[in-house]
């Protein structure tokens, strides 16, 4: 069966940073030229941005893995690499996004062309033209550029909506939001024709407009995973309230409304207690006395009853007009998504660090930033390994490491590189500028 999709896992990397040049000047009357290589560019970013005319994930489904470009390589005579273009990701509005390594929801894409950054290109390496110092003229070192980040994400998607459609399947919701709106939904006489929610703007007489929002038909033990119903029904947490259809033609009229709203309960608390208008429909297929009837057994349960033909059209303008002054009036419920607004979870400047005993005479020095930096040094590289210790030194990692205790011969793990403990010697004196 086809199936809206309303969720996708994916998977982005930014780009690599450019690495940096080793070059030195040649002039022609100079005879031994400065340090003269270029600075790598920075990797292309990952950003999402909320694009209104999409209506579901399928494009994910299709493409799943999102590569930013790299950064060129810095050059000789100074000349910087260029950084890399952005990727850009568009997604629908209302796309819900969850790192799936923290579990956290890093974003919640609500506004039309929002862009939010999922992750941060490498920083492209310096080159030896930097390195220059009164005491080191001519440094053989230059840096590599950094990874990108690798994030693997789950997106949901949310469909914003002021207003949910809720009935039985048959009910006429698919024939409602296309006289009311400027959705053309399929309409057909058999349960499950709506697969896909469907979205429709009603103008409102003040000029101003709403999302209305045709959610297809719930069953009985929907809200036990049974039917389609319970797949779409977080699709209308969102709302600021409900319109029920109730076909009155069907055996029940009240039965079906009470097993709706049991549904609705079972699915969530926040959905039980929204709001709901009372439309009943098909009045053009059954008795007036039948009506009547019916009418009054609903007032008993609501005060907010209406009485439509969706397809004669009939009762439809004092109904929009009761929904307009309803859209107005009730506001859009709040919800607490804990984003984690912290930036470090999709930058590179994830400084936080952890040193793991891991036997007798063995530590382990994780963290972000310590890790890429670890993969992108060479061990053989005496400048680039003493980099890596200054920038540790500046991060606070050799003053937790006295705090823990390591002693003179201790082996110490970052990332691939396996290095020796020497107080004095190895992390000693060291040139800052590096
Ligand atoms: P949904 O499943 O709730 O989306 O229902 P649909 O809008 O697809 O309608 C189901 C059937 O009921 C279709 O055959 C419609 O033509 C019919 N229908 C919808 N509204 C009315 C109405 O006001 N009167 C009558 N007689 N039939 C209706
Ligand atoms: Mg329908």
């Amino acid at each position: 069966m086809v199936k809206f999709l309303d969720k996708a896992k994916i998977r982005v990397i930014s780009g690599h940073g450019g690495n940096g040049m080793v070059a030195w000047r040649r002039e022609k009357y100079v005879d031994k030229g400065g340090p003269a290589g270029g600075d790598g560019g920075n990797g292309g970013d990952i950003y999402f941005i909320a694009d209104e005319n999409m209506s579901t994930l399928l494009d994910f489904k299709i493409k799943s893995v999102y590569k930013a470009d790299s950064g060129e390589n810095g050059g000789i005579k100074g000349m910087h690499g260029a950084c890399a273009k952005d990727t850009i990701i568009r997604v629908p509005l209302g796309t819900l996004v969850k790192d799936l390594k923290s579990g956290k929801i890093i974003a919640d894409i609500t506004k039309p062309e929002q862009k939010v950054l999922i992750a941060k290109g490498g920083r492209g390496g310096r080159g030896n033209a930097r390195f220059a110092t009164a005491r080191k003229k001519a440094p053989q070192f230059c840096e590599p550029g950094e990874p990108g980040i690798e994030r693997i994400l789950e997106l949901e998607l949310k469909l914003i909506a002021d207003v949910g459609l809720l009935g039985m399947p048959n009910a006429g919701k698919s024939t409602f939001i296309s006289v009311v709106s400027s959705a053309k939904p399929k309409i057909a006489d058999y349960p499950f024709t709506t697969l896909i929610p469907n979205l429709g703007v009603v103008k409102k007489s003040d000029g101003g407009a709403y999302v209305i929002a045709d959610i297809p038909g719930l069953i009985e033990g929907a809200s036990d995973g049974v039917g389609l119903g319970h797949e779409f029904l977080r699709h209308v947490e969102r709302c600021r309230f409900l319109v029920h259809i109730v076909d009155l033609t069907a055996e029940n009229p009240v039965n079906n409304y009470k097993i709706i709203n049991e549904e609705l309960r079972k699915h969530s608390e926040h959905l039980g207690c929204l709001y709901q208008i009372i439309v009943l429909n098909k009045v053009d297929a059954v008795d007036s006395d039948l009506v009547e009837k019916y009418k009054k057994e609903f007032l008993k349960l609501s005060d907010d009853v209406f009485v439509i033909s969706a397809i004669a059209k009939d009762g439809i303008d004092k109904l929009l007009y009761f929904m307009a002054k309803k859209v107005d009036e009730v506001p859009k419920p709040e919800f607490n998504l804990d984003i984690d607004e912290d930036l470090d979870a999709y930058n590179n400047d994830d400084s936080s660090f952890e040193i793991v005993k891991l036997g007798k005479d063995a530590y382990m020095i994780t963290g972000g930033k310590i890790n890429r930096l670890a993969k992108v040094t060479d061990i053989r590289n005496t400048e680039q390994v003493i980099r890596l210790q200054n920038i540790m030194k500046s991060m606070g990692v050799f003053d937790e490491m006295h705090r823990c205790g390591l002693k003179n011969g201790d082996t110490v793990l970052v990332g691939h590189l396996e290095l020796g403990y020497y107080d004095d010697e190895v992390w000693g004196e060291t040139d800052s500028k590096l």
